[in-house]
């Protein structure tokens, strides 16, 4: 089946599966995924599954980036805050949606592969880093939108829910114990912080320094 044939069976499994924003199908029909995945899955590129990345890390399934960009409802005038480049396929997403993005990751060759690939692609509205995401990006706060690529405990890290501007949007995977995990949309408003939960999700975990430095030194 040609690389067309796979993106067109592709958009419309989305749609069926409730993905309804015209402007997310789109951009994932128009952002090359193959070059997000390694050589070996590029055959499976069009194919609604996760994949895997180097050191243990997932691109999420098309779905799930679809229905978090669509949950997230990002315009053009927005500066979005992403937590958890990977392969940077998301930011990509995000990227032709609105005005800035900034994305943050962990592991340091993750990041280097990401931005070379942004740059390949010419998307020069995305700002990369390297460092720990549930810290946020407090030079550039506040934002319209966060979005949360990596499943943290039961609550949304307090420095991100405060680079939220009033008004603004996370969605974030939230864990519920027992390793059960959902999508959850947190809107900031004058009178604080309105949760929503979305739907079940399996994310790699968002992990502090200090959640490192823990599982490396046990006490
Ligand atoms: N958005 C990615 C999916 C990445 S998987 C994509 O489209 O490909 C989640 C990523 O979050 C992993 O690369 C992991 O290293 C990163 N991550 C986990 N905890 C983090 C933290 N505290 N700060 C920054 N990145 C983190």
């Amino acid at each position: 089946m040609s690389i067309d044939a796979r993106k067109i069976r592709l958009i419309m499994q989305l749609r069926r599966s409730g993905v309804t924003d015209t402007k997310v199908l789109g951009v994932i029909e128009r952002i090359p995924r193959e070059m997000f995945v390694p050589p070996s899955f590029h055959d499976q590129a069009w194919e609604d599954t996760a994949l895997p990345i180097d050191l243990g890390q997932t691109i999420s399934q098309p779905l799930i980036v679809a229905l978090m960009t669509q949950a997230l409802d990002v315009h053009d005038r927005h500066k979005v805050l992403e937590i958890g480049t990977g392969s940077g396929y998301q930011a990509a997403v995000l990227s032709r949606l609105c005005r800035r993005v900034y994305t943050v990751e962990r592991h340091r060759p993750l990041l280097h592969e990401a931005e070379h690939r942004f740059r390949t692609l010419k998307l020069h509205n995305i700002t990369s880093r390297h460092g720990d995401g549930t810290r946020g990006w407090p030079e550039q706060a506040p934002f319209e939108r966060i979005m949360v690529t990596a499943a943290g405990g039961p609550e949304p890290p307090k420095d991100l829910t405060d680079q939220l501007s009033i008004g603004g949007v996370m969605v974030i995977p939230l864990g519920g114990g027992y390793g059960e995990q959902r999508v959850v949309r947190i809107r900031r408003t004058e009178t604080g912080l309105h949760r929503e939960e979305l739907w079940p999700v399996r994310f790699v975990p968002l992990l502090s320094d200090q959640d490192v430095e823990e599982r490396a030194h046990p006490s």
